[in-house]
Formats: structure tokens, C-alpha cells, sequence
């Protein structure tokens, strides 16, 4: 195990694995381009070891030249890339393969493909040491692939966190056994989006409220906004399929977070099944699901006066909110006997202080 930052990582792919994976990729390359004189162009910074090993397994004719994308943080939902290192001047008539570390969601490739669609090259190949089938968005087909992993997040031989284990050999994954990964039950009003907020500072952990992310998509006119308004606007649930999709989305665009606080998700015997078995697929659990215990009239008062200020429609009318309750009882509530089965059920007191409340949940995470 190592260290980098704040995190572990543990060993995944071993440097012989890694090299022959590159041989296997340039051997298929030759067979297609060994009587050209192809250009490489290796995408900076994290492919920079996989130009060099892969140029020392292609010892035929070609030429080498880099671009550099830089994703500025935070506005990576807008998928804005900027060039720092542009096209290579001397490309006209050429074939270009691109060499990538990785491709995941496909965003950077896409930059690429843009890049050198306006320019005259003869043909324009892609070819990624690894290849993250369960991310890709697959926009555009990869031509060459030295290894397809599942959605980890890795370092090592190029790749990096915080900029960090780019010059390890070999490559390394996450180590997620220390995760603290809790679920909040509770009806509407019960108060997990107020107590999530402490324990995600407390923890250091990502908060995925589902219904935040549907109220982000609401505002903003997207279609699974559009979709999910109709079901939200009437207090009923939002189908399976869309809900279960999103929540995947949330989880892989965090990757490296130390834990998450799932709120208001999963809320159906579907949606527990779906996040213990894509969990599992990415070696995280939950470790504890915990519910907020209040009375529905204490509720019913709570988001009525929510509904004042939030501007929430399905907040302002209790009928609305009386059919919330009603899923809720009849669908999530059910959910007691999955979590208890695995020994992973606790309920606490939800009503008093916001202070007393966030106590008794912590007195249960640090027990964890
Ligand atoms: P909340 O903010 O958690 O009270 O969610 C508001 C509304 O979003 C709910 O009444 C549902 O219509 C929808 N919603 C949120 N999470 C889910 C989920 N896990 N499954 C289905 N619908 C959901």
C-alpha cells in the first residue's frame, strides 16, 4: 500500500503486465501503419510513459509530437478543455494515431477529435493504454486498446492524484476498505438534508441527495429534468431506471471521495439492490444506513413552513405531502428489513435540536 496525499492506494497492474499490454498495441499498430510513416501524438501529461514504452515497442519509421488539454476545475460539467500545446504544424497528408493514458468519460477524446477535425490530416486514429468500457460515453470509436479495467480511480506510470505517483512503475487503485459510505432514511422533513450537511464536514465525505440533483436538472431544463418534474410535482417517485442512472452518474463523477452520504436514495427494494450491486462492482459497501424517526404532524408543520421559503411546489400542499409519506411507507419504509438482514440498520431520534440530532448520528458512524 502507498500513500499519496490524503489516501491509500493499493497495487493493481504490475509493470509487466502494463509493457505487455504496450507491445501487444504496437505490434497491432505496425500491422496497419508499418509501411507508413505515421505520427504519434501523445496526449500530455498523464501519457507521456506510455509514448516512451510504446515508441521503444514501434521501432518502425514515425514521428512523435504531444498536445496538452488542460480541464479547468470546477467547470468540468460544461466540458470546457483548453489547449495549453496545440496540433503539430507539419500534419498535412499524415496519419495521426493519438496515444492516451486513459479514456473514461470520453470528454478529452472528443476535445481531440475536435482539435483535429480542422486540420488536413490523412486519417486520425485513437489509441488508449487504458480503457474504461463502464465510463465511455462512446461517442467515437477507439481504434487500438491496451487494457480495458473497470472504473477505479488509479495512479501510477503516468497517471495522477493531486499531481502526485505519476512516476510510479506500476499502477496502483484506491484503496476503498476505509470508506465510510451511509445511507439517510427518513420521510420528507425529517431533516437528512440539514444533518447530511454536518456529517459530510465532519467525515469529509460527498453528499448525492437525489432530489437536489433532480431540482439542479429541474431549473436548468434538461431532459431528465422535464421527465422527473411530472412524477416530483405530484409527490410520487421518480421510475427506478432514471433515478438508479443518475445516482451511478453522481457516484462516478466523484471518484475520489473518501466516502458518500447517500440521501433520499435508495428509496425502493430496486434501488437498494441496483447500489449494493454497482457498489460492490467498484469494491465500496455501505457500511451503516441510518433513519431520522420523527411524527408525521411534526413533519406535515416542518415543510409547510419549509415550503414558505424554499419555493417548493411539493412542499406548499399537504396533500402533496401526505402522498410523499404514503411512498415512502409503502416503498422505501420496506427497506428496514433489507439493511436489518445485513446487520446495517440503526434509527435515531429525529426530533429536538439540529445539535442533539446530529450527536445520536454521530454516535453511530464512530462506532463504524
Ligand atoms: P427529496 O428532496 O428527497 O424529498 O425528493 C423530492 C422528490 O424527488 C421525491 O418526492 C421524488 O419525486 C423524487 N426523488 C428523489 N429521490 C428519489 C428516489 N431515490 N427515487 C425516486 N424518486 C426520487
Amino acid at each position: 500500500m502507498i500513500k499519496l496525499h490524503d489516501k491509500f492506494f493499493k497495487p493493481y497492474l504490475k509493470e509487466e503486465q502494463i509493457l505487455k499490454a504496450i507491445e501487444k498495441m504496437a505490434a497491432e499498430i505496425a500491422k496497419d501503419y508499418k509501411d507508413e510513416t505515421p505520427l504519434f501524438v501523445g496526449v500530455l501529461n498523464g501519457a507521456f510513459m506510455f509514448v516512451a514504452d510504446f515508441l521503444k515497442a514501434y521501432q518502425h519509421p514515425c514521428e512523435v509530437s504531444f498536445v496538452r488539454l488542460s480541464s479547468y476545475q470546477g467547470l468540468t460539467s460544461t466540458g470546457i478543455v483548453e489547449t495549453l500545446l496545440d496540433v503539430p504544424e507539419e500534419i498535412e497528408g499524415k496519419s495521426v494515431i493519438i496515444l492516451e493514458d486513459v479514456v473514461d468519460t470520453g470528454r478529452t477524446l472528443k476535445q481531440l477529435v475536435h482539435l483535429f477535425s480542422q486540420t488536413n490530416a490523412k486519417e486520425f486514429k485513437i489509441a488508449t493504454l487504458f480503457y474504461k468500457s463502464d465510463m465511455y460515453n462512446g461517442e467515437y470509436a477507439i481504434d487500438y486498446v491496451g487494457l480495458e479495467i473497470p472504473n477505479n480511480f488509479i495512479v501510477g506510470y503516468g497517471l495522477d492524484y493531486k499531481e502526485q505517483g505519476r512516476n510510479l512503475r506500476e499502477v496502483y487503485q484506491l484503496n476503498q476498505a476505509d470508506m465510510i459510505n451511509l445511507v439517510l432514511f427518513g420521510k420528507p422533513g425529517a431533516g437528512k438534508g440539514t444533518q447530511a450537511e454536518f456529517l459530510k464536514e465532519k467525515y469529509n465525505l460527498k453528499h448525492i441527495s437525489t432530489g437536489d440533483v433532480f431540482r439542479y436538472n429541474i431549473k436548468n431544463g434538461t431532459e431528465l429534468g422535464k421527465l422527473a418534474k411530472s412524477y416530483i410535482d405530484k409527490g410520487d417517485l421518480v421510475p427506478d431506471e432514471v433515478t438508479i442512472d443518475m445516482l451511478k452518474d453522481e457516484v462516478e463523477q466523484n471518484p475520489d471521495a473518501a466516502g458518500f452520504i447517500f440521501d433520499g436514495f435508495p428509496r425502493t427494494d430496486a434501488q437498494a439492490e441496483a447500489l449494493d450491486n454497482f457498489l460492490e462492482s467498484k469494491d465500496m459497501k455501505i457500511n451503516a444506513t441510518i433513519a431520522l424517526e420523527a411524527d408525521d404532524d411534526v413533519l406535515v408543520a416542518r415543510l409547510l413552513e419549509r415550503g414558505k421559503s424554499s419555493g417548493r411546489s411539493d412542499d406548499q400542499d399537504e396533500s402533496k405531502i401526505r402522498n410523499r409519506f404514503d411512498e415512502y411507507n409503502q416503498k422505501t419504509a420496506p427497506l428496514k428489513a433489507y439493511y436489518e438482514k445485513q446487520g446495517k440498520f440503526h434509527s435515531i431520534n429525529g426530533t429536538g435540536e439540529i445539535n442533539e440530532v446530529t450527536e445520536r448520528l454521530c454516535a453511530i458512524i464512530d462506532k463504524l
